[in-house]
């Protein structure tokens, strides 16, 4: 997959979920608005939203962290079809388990929901000063907002964990968190 068309309809017909196009120019806005340089991501799937962030400027590098190895291997295969293999330095593991140094203008997590919270005290740490964490999915579909219309237990309980999460960040005391309706809604964490 050699272009950003290509990575949308491979995501589309294979049920990867990435960011959607709002979300996603919301990032891009906020990248060049804080001429961010250092990204973070927990999740990268097939490495779409890695590659359109390093697309931004030619000084913008990504650490990525993926768990599943066949979306690493595919992540891996498209960043080098896009030359970004320079800037765009994708891990293999577990978020959770995987020991990141220095720090970053952004954080964005996205990767799996009923571990937010966890994600966000992990790598809370990696956060430069004036730095951001940026979490995707909140609104998980509209869910959050109405859970008492779904009726798999399961994702009941996955939709508390997301609105537990939004909890903790409207509650942090070291963190300040803007909560936009853009996308699936965006969370912007900076530290106060
Ligand atoms: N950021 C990607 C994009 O927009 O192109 C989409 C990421 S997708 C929503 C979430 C990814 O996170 C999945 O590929 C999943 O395998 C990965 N993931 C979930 N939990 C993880 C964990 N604990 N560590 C690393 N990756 C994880």
């Amino acid at each position: 997959m050699g272009s950003i068309e290509e990575l949308e309809k491979y995501a589309l017909e294979n049920n990867v979920p990435i960011i959607q196009k709002d979300g996603l120019n919301f990032l891009i806005k906020y990248i060049k608005e804080n001429n961010t340089k250092n990204i973070l991501e927990v999740g990268t799937a097939i490495g779409y939203s890695a590659i359109n962030m390093a697309l931004v400027n030619q000084n913008i590098k990504i650490t990525s962290i993926e768990r599943n190895k066949e979306m690493y291997n595919l992540a891996c295969t498209n960043v080098r079809n896009f030359n970004l293999e320079n800037r765009i330095n994708l891990i293999f593991g577990d978020a959770l388990e995987t020991e990141i140094e220095g720090t970053y203008d952004l954080i964005f997590i996205d990767a799996a929901k009923a571990q937010y919270i966890k994600f966000f005290e992990k790598y809370k740490i990696n956060l430069a000063k004036n730095g951001a964490i940026i979490t995707d999915n909140l609104n998980f579909h509209g869910l959050t907002k109405q859970p008492e219309t779904i009726h798999s237990k399961n994702l009941r309980a996955l939709v508390k964990k997301i609105n537990n999460y939004k909890d903790f960040l409207k509650e942090n005391k070291e963190f300040n968190t803007k909560f936009y309706e853009i996308g699936d809604g965006i969370a912007v964490s900076k530290m106060d």
